[in-house]
Protein backbone atom coordinates (compact mmCIF):
# COMPACT_ATOMS: atom_id res chain seq x y z
CA UNK A 1 0.00 0.00 0.00
CA UNK A 2 1.18 3.46 -0.69
CA UNK A 3 2.66 5.43 2.46
CA UNK A 4 0.60 8.13 1.77
CA UNK A 5 -2.94 6.73 0.51
CA UNK A 6 -5.39 9.49 1.66
CA UNK A 7 -3.14 11.76 2.98
CA UNK A 8 -4.36 15.49 2.23
CA UNK A 9 -0.95 17.54 1.94
CA UNK A 10 -0.53 21.30 1.27
CA UNK A 11 3.25 22.54 -0.47
CA UNK A 12 3.85 26.13 -0.95
CA UNK A 13 6.69 26.86 -3.68
CA UNK A 14 5.88 23.80 -5.82
CA UNK A 15 5.39 25.50 -9.06
CA UNK A 16 9.45 24.18 -9.82
CA UNK A 17 12.64 23.26 -7.63
CA UNK A 18 12.09 21.38 -4.95
CA UNK A 19 8.64 22.16 -4.08
CA UNK A 20 7.90 20.35 -7.41
CA UNK A 21 9.92 17.73 -6.63
CA UNK A 22 8.19 17.43 -3.00
CA UNK A 23 4.92 17.44 -4.96
CA UNK A 24 5.88 14.67 -7.31
CA UNK A 25 7.07 12.28 -4.51
CA UNK A 26 3.60 12.49 -1.91
CA UNK A 27 1.33 11.95 -5.05
CA UNK A 28 3.45 9.24 -5.69
CA UNK A 29 2.98 7.70 -2.68
CA UNK A 30 -1.08 8.22 -2.98
CA UNK A 31 -1.21 11.68 -1.49
CA UNK A 32 -4.03 14.27 -2.52
CA UNK A 33 -2.06 17.46 -2.86
CA UNK A 34 -3.10 20.97 -2.73
CA UNK A 35 -0.39 22.66 -4.31
CA UNK A 36 0.48 26.68 -4.03
CA UNK A 37 2.59 28.96 -6.00
CA UNK A 38 2.51 33.10 -6.79
CA UNK A 39 2.94 32.30 -10.44
CA UNK A 40 -0.67 30.41 -12.04
CA UNK A 41 1.20 29.49 -15.10
CA UNK A 42 4.09 27.44 -13.71
CA UNK A 43 1.83 26.25 -10.77
CA UNK A 44 -0.90 24.90 -13.62
CA UNK A 45 1.47 23.80 -15.48
CA UNK A 46 3.39 22.17 -12.82
CA UNK A 47 -0.26 20.40 -11.55
CA UNK A 48 -0.80 19.27 -15.03
CA UNK A 49 2.53 17.13 -14.89
CA UNK A 50 1.52 15.37 -12.02
CA UNK A 51 -1.83 14.81 -12.22
CA UNK A 52 -0.53 13.17 -15.88
CA UNK A 53 1.56 10.82 -13.62
CA UNK A 54 -0.72 10.61 -10.83
CA UNK A 55 -4.20 10.68 -12.13
CA UNK A 56 -6.60 13.31 -9.95
CA UNK A 57 -4.07 13.85 -6.93
CA UNK A 58 -3.24 17.40 -7.31
CA UNK A 59 -5.23 20.52 -7.83
CA UNK A 60 -3.10 24.18 -7.70
CA UNK A 61 -4.03 27.47 -5.97
CA UNK A 62 -1.93 30.61 -7.55
CA UNK A 63 -1.55 32.46 -4.13
CA UNK A 64 1.72 34.96 -2.68
CA UNK A 65 2.39 33.30 0.71
CA UNK A 66 3.18 36.56 1.79
CA UNK A 67 -0.62 38.03 1.73
CA UNK A 68 -1.85 37.21 5.55
CA UNK A 69 -5.72 37.78 3.69
CA UNK A 70 -5.15 36.15 0.43
CA UNK A 71 -3.72 33.00 2.78
CA UNK A 72 -6.06 32.47 5.01
CA UNK A 73 -9.01 32.79 2.59
CA UNK A 74 -7.36 30.82 -0.04
CA UNK A 75 -6.78 28.43 3.24
CA UNK A 76 -10.08 28.27 3.28
CA UNK A 77 -11.18 26.79 0.17
CA UNK A 78 -8.38 23.99 0.22
CA UNK A 79 -9.59 22.81 3.26
CA UNK A 80 -13.03 22.63 1.88
CA UNK A 81 -11.79 21.01 -1.31
CA UNK A 82 -9.32 17.96 0.53
CA UNK A 83 -11.72 17.71 3.26
CA UNK A 84 -9.17 18.34 6.32
CA UNK A 85 -5.29 18.66 5.83
CA UNK A 86 -2.81 16.49 7.16
CA UNK A 87 0.10 18.19 6.32
CA UNK A 88 2.12 21.28 5.34
CA UNK A 89 5.02 21.87 3.67
CA UNK A 90 6.32 25.42 3.60
CA UNK A 91 8.53 25.59 0.70
CA UNK A 92 8.06 28.87 -1.14
CA UNK A 93 11.40 31.31 -0.38
CA UNK A 94 12.98 33.71 -2.38
CA UNK A 95 16.39 35.35 -2.80
CA UNK A 96 17.37 39.50 -3.21
CA UNK A 97 21.21 38.69 -2.84
CA UNK A 98 23.31 41.90 -1.81
CA UNK A 99 26.46 42.97 0.21
CA UNK A 100 24.57 45.03 3.20
CA UNK A 101 26.09 48.41 1.30
CA UNK A 102 24.06 47.86 -1.61
CA UNK A 103 20.65 45.93 -0.19
CA UNK A 104 17.74 47.95 -0.31
CA UNK A 105 15.14 48.18 2.14
CA UNK A 106 13.18 46.65 -0.25
CA UNK A 107 15.44 43.83 -0.95
CA UNK A 108 15.42 42.95 2.97
CA UNK A 109 11.14 43.36 3.22
CA UNK A 110 10.74 41.09 0.14
CA UNK A 111 12.75 38.11 1.47
CA UNK A 112 12.09 38.21 4.81
CA UNK A 113 7.77 38.95 3.46
CA UNK A 114 8.13 35.18 1.47
CA UNK A 115 10.42 33.35 3.23
CA UNK A 116 9.52 34.04 6.96
CA UNK A 117 6.52 35.35 7.31
CA UNK A 118 4.94 33.42 4.46
CA UNK A 119 5.59 30.51 6.72
CA UNK A 120 3.69 32.13 9.88
CA UNK A 121 0.57 33.34 7.10
CA UNK A 122 0.17 29.18 6.26
CA UNK A 123 0.68 27.91 9.84
CA UNK A 124 -2.14 30.21 11.13
CA UNK A 125 -4.28 29.61 8.58
CA UNK A 126 -4.07 25.87 9.00
CA UNK A 127 -3.14 25.38 12.44
CA UNK A 128 -6.64 24.53 13.44
CA UNK A 129 -7.10 21.52 10.47
CA UNK A 130 -4.22 20.23 11.05
CA UNK A 131 -4.89 19.82 15.03
CA UNK A 132 -7.90 17.51 13.22
CA UNK A 133 -6.17 15.57 10.72
CA UNK A 134 -4.19 12.47 10.99
CA UNK A 135 -0.37 12.22 12.35
CA UNK A 136 -0.36 15.69 11.22
CA UNK A 137 2.95 17.38 10.25
CA UNK A 138 4.47 20.88 9.14
CA UNK A 139 7.48 20.39 7.31
CA UNK A 140 9.42 24.02 6.86
CA UNK A 141 12.25 24.23 4.34
CA UNK A 142 14.75 26.82 6.12
CA UNK A 143 18.71 26.54 4.32
CA UNK A 144 22.22 25.50 5.51
CA UNK A 145 22.49 29.38 4.95
CA UNK A 146 19.83 30.05 8.06
CA UNK A 147 22.93 28.23 10.40
CA UNK A 148 26.03 29.37 8.90
CA UNK A 149 25.43 33.11 7.22
CA UNK A 150 26.80 34.09 3.95
CA UNK A 151 28.12 37.12 2.81
CA UNK A 152 26.00 38.57 0.49
CA UNK A 153 22.84 36.98 1.91
CA UNK A 154 22.51 38.97 4.70
CA UNK A 155 18.15 39.21 4.48
CA UNK A 156 17.85 35.10 3.36
CA UNK A 157 20.27 34.08 6.28
CA UNK A 158 18.02 35.95 8.29
CA UNK A 159 14.55 34.45 6.67
CA UNK A 160 16.29 31.17 7.06
CA UNK A 161 17.17 31.44 10.76
CA UNK A 162 14.13 32.81 12.07
CA UNK A 163 12.33 30.07 10.23
CA UNK A 164 14.24 27.76 12.61
CA UNK A 165 13.23 30.08 15.67
CA UNK A 166 9.87 29.74 14.58
CA UNK A 167 9.53 25.73 13.67
CA UNK A 168 10.97 25.20 17.12
CA UNK A 169 8.14 27.54 18.65
CA UNK A 170 5.45 26.16 16.57
CA UNK A 171 6.31 22.70 17.79
CA UNK A 172 6.75 23.42 21.30
CA UNK A 173 3.28 25.18 21.10
CA UNK A 174 1.40 22.73 19.02
CA UNK A 175 2.56 19.10 20.46
CA UNK A 176 0.30 19.32 22.55
CA UNK A 177 -2.05 18.59 19.90
CA UNK A 178 -0.13 16.16 18.52
CA UNK A 179 1.53 18.04 15.25
CA UNK A 180 4.84 17.71 14.94
CA UNK A 181 7.20 21.01 13.09
CA UNK A 182 10.37 20.36 11.89
CA UNK A 183 13.05 21.51 9.69
CA UNK A 184 15.00 20.93 6.94
CA UNK A 185 18.03 22.78 5.95
CA UNK A 186 19.32 22.02 2.49
CA UNK A 187 22.80 22.55 1.01
CA UNK A 188 23.63 23.97 -2.31
CA UNK A 189 20.73 21.80 -4.33
CA UNK A 190 20.64 21.63 -8.58
CA UNK A 191 17.60 23.90 -9.08
CA UNK A 192 16.91 27.03 -11.30
CA UNK A 193 18.04 28.86 -7.74
CA UNK A 194 21.03 27.64 -8.07
CA UNK A 195 21.64 27.74 -12.18
CA UNK A 196 22.09 31.01 -11.80
CA UNK A 197 25.46 30.30 -9.70
CA UNK A 198 29.02 31.29 -11.67
CA UNK A 199 30.74 28.09 -12.75
CA UNK A 200 33.27 29.36 -9.89
CA UNK A 201 31.05 29.89 -7.82
CA UNK A 202 29.47 26.38 -7.95
CA UNK A 203 33.38 25.08 -7.87
CA UNK A 204 33.97 27.01 -4.81
CA UNK A 205 30.69 25.85 -3.40
CA UNK A 206 31.58 21.86 -4.05
CA UNK A 207 34.88 22.29 -2.56
CA UNK A 208 33.52 23.27 0.92
CA UNK A 209 30.80 19.69 0.77
CA UNK A 210 32.66 16.55 1.94
CA UNK A 211 30.22 14.57 -0.22
CA UNK A 212 31.94 17.02 -3.21
CA UNK A 213 29.05 17.17 -5.08
CA UNK A 214 25.43 19.45 -5.36
CA UNK A 215 22.61 17.67 -3.55
CA UNK A 216 19.43 16.84 -6.11
CA UNK A 217 15.61 18.04 -5.42
CA UNK A 218 14.96 14.46 -4.81
CA UNK A 219 17.66 14.52 -2.03
CA UNK A 220 15.28 16.97 0.03
CA UNK A 221 11.55 15.26 -1.02
CA UNK A 222 13.16 11.91 0.62
CA UNK A 223 13.67 13.69 3.46
CA UNK A 224 10.45 15.48 3.38
CA UNK A 225 8.52 12.33 3.33
CA UNK A 226 10.65 11.21 5.64
CA UNK A 227 9.94 13.12 8.46
CA UNK A 228 6.10 13.38 7.09
CA UNK A 229 5.65 9.34 7.54
CA UNK A 230 4.62 8.27 10.71
CA UNK A 231 8.34 6.45 11.39
CA UNK A 232 8.85 10.34 12.05
CA UNK A 233 6.12 9.98 14.81
CA UNK A 234 8.26 10.99 18.03
CA UNK A 235 10.99 13.71 15.85
CA UNK A 236 9.72 17.35 16.64
CA UNK A 237 10.85 20.77 16.75
CA UNK A 238 14.34 19.29 14.90
CA UNK A 239 16.37 20.77 11.80
CA UNK A 240 18.15 18.13 9.28
CA UNK A 241 20.70 19.47 7.44
CA UNK A 242 20.63 17.91 3.92
CA UNK A 243 24.00 19.20 2.80
CA UNK A 244 26.17 16.72 2.05
CA UNK A 245 27.68 16.86 5.38
CA UNK A 246 28.78 20.89 4.54
CA UNK A 247 27.70 21.97 8.19
CA UNK A 248 27.94 19.02 10.55
P1 LIG B 1 12.87 27.97 -6.94
O1 LIG B 1 13.14 29.42 -7.13
O2 LIG B 1 13.28 27.02 -8.02
O3 LIG B 1 11.31 27.74 -6.66
C1 LIG B 1 10.64 28.51 -5.69
C2 LIG B 1 9.15 28.34 -5.86
O4 LIG B 1 8.52 29.18 -4.88
C3 LIG B 1 8.63 28.79 -7.23
O5 LIG B 1 7.60 27.90 -7.62
C4 LIG B 1 8.05 30.19 -6.94
O6 LIG B 1 6.99 30.55 -7.80
C5 LIG B 1 7.53 29.99 -5.52
N1 LIG B 1 7.39 31.26 -4.80
C6 LIG B 1 8.32 32.22 -4.63
N2 LIG B 1 7.81 33.25 -3.93
C7 LIG B 1 6.52 32.92 -3.66
C8 LIG B 1 5.46 33.58 -2.99
N3 LIG B 1 5.62 34.78 -2.43
N4 LIG B 1 4.27 32.94 -2.89
C9 LIG B 1 4.08 31.72 -3.45
N5 LIG B 1 5.04 31.05 -4.10
C10 LIG B 1 6.25 31.65 -4.21
O7 LIG B 1 13.56 27.57 -5.56
P2 LIG B 1 14.13 26.17 -5.05
O8 LIG B 1 15.58 26.14 -5.31
O9 LIG B 1 13.28 25.05 -5.48
O10 LIG B 1 13.98 26.38 -3.46
C11 LIG B 1 12.84 25.96 -2.73
C12 LIG B 1 13.07 26.25 -1.26
O11 LIG B 1 14.25 25.61 -0.82
C13 LIG B 1 13.25 27.74 -0.97
O12 LIG B 1 12.63 28.04 0.26
C14 LIG B 1 14.74 27.89 -0.87
O13 LIG B 1 15.11 28.98 -0.08
C15 LIG B 1 15.12 26.57 -0.24
N6 LIG B 1 16.50 26.19 -0.47
C16 LIG B 1 16.98 25.97 -1.74
C17 LIG B 1 18.30 25.61 -1.91
C18 LIG B 1 18.88 25.32 -3.25
O14 LIG B 1 20.08 25.06 -3.34
N7 LIG B 1 18.12 25.34 -4.33
C19 LIG B 1 19.15 25.50 -0.80
C20 LIG B 1 18.64 25.74 0.46
C21 LIG B 1 17.32 26.08 0.61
Amino acid sequence: MSKFAGKRVVVTGAGRGIGLAIAHAFAREGAKLAIISRNPTSCGTAAKEINAACPDSTRFYALDVSDHEAVQETAKTIVEDLGGVDILVNNAGVTRDGLLMRMKSEDWDAVLDTNLKGAFNLVKAFQRPLMKGTDPRIINISSVIGLIGNAGQANYAASKAGLIGFTKSVARELAGRKVTCNAIAPGFITTDMTDELSDDLKQGIIAKVPLADFGQVDDIAAATLFLASPDARYITGQVLAVDGGMTM
